[in-house]
């Protein structure tokens, strides 16, 4: 593994924390692709306020990277250096007060749904089919079905990288198409979501609809990381990687699914260069079909190994 502390092991340099840390931890199983490396050190914060003390006492120079639900990362085969932070179980509380929900970063999105639903709060229906978790859903703006995070947020908290908990307006996270800013190192922890009440019966037809609409269009099931790249302006991006011939285009254990041609699917063993060698031949035969260059929507961090080829630069 590559690491910024040569002659140290990183865990030696790190605070006392009452959360978990593993040295070299595998973190395929922390994604949807389920592929790539791991992480230097895998930190598993206790709660808000460990984390908060992580990130007050640890050397200014180790860097961090977070994960949530992991469903729209791709983690390099060559592991990630530093320390990996996984919000899950232990900060997932959700929370009713009236017609608001309060989440912890870490609670998962369909769990929130459900929630919402059997309390009667609509809102968040459209939300049903996405995997991951409230902060990585803050964090990526992410949306379907006409309707975004940013329509519904109301505020949200967040660790920054002198270890204050700081409050953030929609205002402030500055959100785009599958984006906000947040400080660099800044971590989500929380969020609030303002609904409208509705008949439990009335919000499950609908997301119950909604579901089966993306059953019709996405392979459901799949290891996967949601769309690949980023729909050009006024563009499914899909309906340009079908044309530029790359439905069923296969590296080693990558597939371009054939139901939903922005989806890379990890038909068993790829490794995270499969997947990504084979996103860049998409965006390669794209460019040469209709001189469009696709952005990657989803993120990849970690270590390039030998043999990335990479188009055009690698956004
Ligand atoms: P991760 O994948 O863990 O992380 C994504 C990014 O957010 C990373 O840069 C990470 O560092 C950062 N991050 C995560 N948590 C935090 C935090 N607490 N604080 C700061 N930064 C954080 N997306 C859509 O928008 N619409 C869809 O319809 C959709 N459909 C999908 C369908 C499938 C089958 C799959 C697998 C994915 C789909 N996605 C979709 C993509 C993905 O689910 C969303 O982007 C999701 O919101 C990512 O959340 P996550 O917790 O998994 O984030």
């Amino acid at each position: 593994m590559f690491s910024v502390f040569k002659r140290n092991r990183l865990i030696r340099l790190l605070p006392e924390v009452r959360g978990k840390y593993t040295e070299n931890a595998p973190l395929k199983n922390l994604t949807t692709f389920k592929a790539g490396g791991t992480a230097e050190v895998l930190f598993i914060p206790a709660d808000a306020k460990d984390l908060a003390d992580f990130i007050l006492k640890k050397p200014k120079n180790v860097p961090i990277t977070i994960i949530g639900g992991g469903s729209n990362l791709l983690i390099r085969d060559g592991g990630v250096p530093g320390v990996v932070i996984h919000l899950g179980k232990n900060l997932s509380k959700i929370e009713i007060n009236d017609d608001e929900i309060s989440c912890d970063a870490g609670a998962k999105d369909f769990a929130v749904v459900k929630t919402a639903q059997q309390e009667g709060l609509s809102g968040f229906e459209w939300l049903a089919g996405i995997p991951g978790s409230i902060g990585g859903a803050v964090r990526m703006n992410a949306g379907a079905h006409g309707v975004e995070i940013k329509d519904i947020l109301v505020k949200a908290s967040m660790i920054d990288s002198f270890g204050n908990i700081v409050e953030l307006t929609p205002e402030d996270l500055n959100f785009s198409y599958r984006e906000c800013i947040i400080p660099v190192d800044g971590i989500i922890i929380s969020a609030t979501f303002k609904c409208k009440p509705d008949s439990p019966d009335a919000i499950i037809k609908r997301m119950k609809k909604l579901l089966e609409k993306r059953t019709e269009i996405q392979p459901m099931g799949a290891k996967t990381a949601g769309s690949t790249f980023k729909n050009p302006e006024g563009i499914k991006a899909w309906r340009i990687i079908e044309k530029s011939g790359c439905k069923g285009l296969k590296i080693g254990g990558a597939l371009i699914s054939n139901k939903h041609c922005n989806f890379i699917i990890n038909t068993g063993r790829a490794s995270a260069l499969d997947i990504e060698n084979l996103g860049e031949e998409v965006r390669r035969k794209v460019f040469e079909k209709t001189e469009i260059k696709l952005q990657w929507e989803i993120r990849r961090i970690g270590v390039k190994t030998p043999k990335y080829s990479t188009f055009g630069g690698s956004r």
